[in-house]
């Protein structure tokens, strides 16, 4: 996968009108609809700025919720141009549809500087579709493509990915950021290499650890997905979380790893509880697992250790917590955890989902190189799969 793509830097704008596909897949109120963050419409303004800076007509556009091909009032883009249009200082033309009369009308009468919203795409089924139909009406409207949704580049949508066939094709500087970064540290990293995986499932990440087992000089393993690990090393384990069905391809990344030399760093302790609840008793454990707890956390020897292994990497990729972090008793090591990559020097990679909101959550975020925007794309680009909205993009 070739990760160097032509930026909005490398297209004169001026005078141009740019279909520019955003991530305003914005949260909000179920009852009254207010946007409860705006923080994905503050990230798409310096693209939007830039190009409508440098002489560009913009035509934004953007998917929101799920409606499925459905015309569904409730997810309208109407209130994202509102907002849009207070950060930015200017109007936001809103189009009452996609690329029907009145899109068409507004967007061929757009001038220099100025911007319009599309409505949300995904109410015309053939945008996840991807329909060529959909994708050339779309990309008749303008005369170039950016792509700063870095969140849904492993779609083939039509506004992703299809609208790339019609017109020439540059990342947006979200884009640029996430492919550069992550690229380089697939590509090209500064080493040593660690790769810390957490997060509830081994199945989730079967993909990703096989693929960094090619790359990294450590990798680092926490979260519920450590206990199918543990079992596959004839560890008793208890009630934790446990993938019967994974055991067999447990064993074959554990053989995996020894034979390419990577170090591959499994728990040696554990914070326990007998249940799975907030207030459950915090119970630490060496070793073996009691038949009757299950393993919640990393326990403090453990976070010493992956601490200590961090300490002096070149490159570190962060994806899924060490432990039930959105429980306080059952934190400790994921805070262990971000506080040893804000500390550690390296290039600091944060992998989108719940490691971000982690790292967030605990205060460590500023101390991050870079927290990716996309879960999805971002787990499919550490799996080394060629992501659709990348690909499509012109070489630089
Ligand atoms: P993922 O979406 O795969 O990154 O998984 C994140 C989820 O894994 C979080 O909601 C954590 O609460 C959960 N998790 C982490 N460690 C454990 C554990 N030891 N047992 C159960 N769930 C866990």
């Amino acid at each position: 996968m070739n990760y160097n793509k032509k930026t909005i830097y490398d297209v004169s704008v001026e005078g141009k009108k740019v279909l520019l596909r955003c991530d305003f897949n914005v949260p909000q109120n179920k009852e009254t609809g207010e946007i409860t963050s705006d923080k994905r419409i503050v990230a798409a303004i310096p693209t939007i700025r830039y190009l409508l800076d440098h002489g560009a007509a913009v035509i934004a556009c953007s998917h929101l919720g799920k409606p499925k091909g459905e015309w569904k009032t409730k997810l309208t883009l109407a209130p994202v141009a509102k907002r849009l249009s207070e950060l930015l200082g200017q109007e936001v033309i809103f189009a009452k549809d996609i690329i029907g009369e009145d899109a068409k009308a507004k967007a061929a009468a757009l001038q220099p500087g100025q911007i319009l919203l599309l409505e949300n795409l995904r109410f015309d089924i053939r945008e996840e579709k991807n329909g060529s139909d959909f994708a050339k009406e779309l990309a008749d409207m303008a005369d170039i493509f950016v792509s700063d949704a870095f969140g849904t580049v492993h779609r083939a949508h039509a506004s992703t990915a299809g609208v790339a066939a019609y017109l020439p094709a540059y990342s947006g500087l979200l884009v640029a950021k996430e492919i550069a970064i992550m690229g380089k540290a697939l590509e090209d990293p500064k080493r040593p290499f660690v790769a810390i995986l957490g997060g509830a499932k081994v199945s989730d990440k079967i993909a990703v650890i096989n693929n960094l087992l090619e790359k990294a000089d450590t990798i680092i393993i926490g979260g519920g997905m450590a206990y199918t690990f543990l079992k596959a090393q004839g560890r008793e384990i208890g009630k934790s979380l446990l993938e019967e069905d994974r055991l067999d391809y447990a064993r074959e990344m554990l053989k995996k790893a020894e034979e390419r030399g990577v170090n591959f760093l499994l728990p040696v302790d554990h914070i326990c509880a007998a249940e799975f609840a907030a207030d459950a008793t915090p119970v630490e454990a060496e070793g073996d697992i009691p038949a009757d707890m299950m393993g919640m956390d990393i326990g403090p020897k453990t976070a010493a250790a992956y601490a200590a292994a961090v300490k002096g990497a070149g490159t570190i990729v962060w994806n899924g917590p060490m432990g039930v972090f959105e429980f306080d008793a059952f934190a400790e090591g994921t805070r262990a955890m971000a506080r040893a990559l804000a500390e550690s020097g390296a290039v600091t990679i944060v992998g989108g989902g719940d490691s971000a909101s982690a790292v967030e959550k605990l205060g460590f975020a500023d101390k991050i190189t870079h927290i990716s925007t996309g879960g999805g794309a971002s787990l499919e680009f550490l799996e080394g799969k060629e992501l659709p909205g990348v690909a499509c993009l012109l070489d630089a």
